[in-house]
């Protein structure tokens, strides 16, 4: 079975319009793009189209490659303080010269539509109500979408991001699965694969994950986007040569999830702001 993200992002969008159409107000989701990186500028474009089509107004703020680390924390805090903007995304990668880190901690954590912020990133390892990462939170949904009762499956993480893996693993050990957190460093990844009835991949290698380290019962998540010298996308996993349960392909995956859970969190923001 290949899981369409393509037509449950769409149903999770049409989903979020019949909300949003009823709203008097409506959610306002301010994205920051710094410079001029040709991918970073579709991603930014995709939000903006996605977030009008289900009613919610977008802000892009379109800045400099110079643009000082200080002026952006400047425009992050004018944010923050703004009543009318919900939600706040700066994309990444940012310019070397300016630190992440401090970006991703000067943005309000109720706004932090993303997910990175560490006070949001804390709560969900408490098992506190907070804002989730995009990618993971739209992983779950894919994976609930063939099971939705995970209790005491083995789950395996590969790849151990802030933004992808470690936050995906935490949703898991929350749906009382067994969760094996792997990376760089693992030793018989191979082996270990063998054993999940669920496969998160967030590795960033194409066909990296082979058809013989997945059992024929497993959901396979392939959060992967890699470009081919062809041009062609393709995931982190050997896509033609697995047999399993149910797959995500790549394009068409888990990409088009997280857009929708970026939308989804901005209501969330709202609704939090609003109560
Ligand atoms: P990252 O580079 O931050 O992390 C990669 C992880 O892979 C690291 O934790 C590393 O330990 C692990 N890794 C590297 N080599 C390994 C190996 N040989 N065995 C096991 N683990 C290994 O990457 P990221 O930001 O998590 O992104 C991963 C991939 O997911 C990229 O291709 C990225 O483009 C894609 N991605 C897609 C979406 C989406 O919406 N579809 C969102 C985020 C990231």
């Amino acid at each position: 079975m290949i899981i369409n993200g393509l037509e449950i992002a769409k149903d999770c969008r049409a989903k979020l319009k019949e909300k949003i159409d009823k709203m008097e107000i409506k959610p306002c989701l301010a994205v920051i793009l710094v410079g001029d990186d040709p991918a970073s500028q579709i991603y930014v474009a995709n939000k903006e189209k996605a977030a009008t089509e289900v009613g919610i107004i977008s802000k892009i703020f379109r800045l400099e490659k110079t643009t000082k680390e200080q002026d952006l924390l400047n425009l992050i805090e004018i944010l923050n303080q703004d009543k009318n903007v919900h939600g706040i995304l700066v994309q990444l990668p940012l310019p070397k010269e300016i630190d992440e880190k401090k970006v991703i901690l000067a943005i309000s954590p109720e706004k932090d539509v993303d997910g990175f912020h560490p006070m949001n990133l804390g709560k969900l390892v408490a098992g506190i109500k907070g804002l989730v990462a995009c990618t993971p939170k739209g992983c779950l949904k894919l994976i609930k979408s063939v099971q939705s009762d995970l209790t005491g499956l083995n789950a395996i993480v590969i790849g151990r991001s802030t933004i992808v893996g470690k936050p995906m693993a935490q949703l898991l050990l929350q749906e009382n699965c067994t969760v094996m957190m792997t990376h760089s460093k693992t030793k018989n990844l191979p082996e270990l694969c063998q054993q999940a009835d669920i496969v998160v991949v967030a590795v960033g290698k194409p066909n990296f994950v082979q058809g013989n380290w997945i059992k024929s019962s497993a959901i396979v998540i392939d959060v992967g986007i890699n470009r081919l010298d062809t041009g062609k996308l393709c995931g982190d996993v050997d896509f033609n040569n697995v047999s399993c349960a149910a797959i995500t392909p790549v394009p068409k995956g888990v990409g088009p999830m997280t857009i929708a859970m970026l939308l989804e969190n901005t209501l969330e923001a709202f609704e939090n702001q609003n109560s």
